[in-house]
């Protein structure tokens, strides 16, 4: 199975149907590269990308 990821907030979801971040059911398996946030207070990229919490996000989504 592909990681998919959340459209709204860009957090990557290995498994279920619904993002444990945004609660989003919009996910997309139309995406590239990714990120792995670990202080997103700290990080450059977190900020960029918009990501507040630690975790796995798509830099890029096509979908
Ligand atoms: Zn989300």
């Amino acid at each position: 199975m592909v990681d998919k990821a959340c459209k709204k907030c860009r957090l990557i979801i290995s498994e279920g149907h619904v993002c444990p971040g945004c609660n989003s059911t919009e996910l997309t398996d139309k995406w590239s590269s990714y990120v792995v946030v670990f202080d997103p207070e700290k990080s450059e990229i977190a900020k960029k990308i918009g990501a507040k919490a630690p975790g796995k996000y798509a830099v890029r989504i096509k979908g």
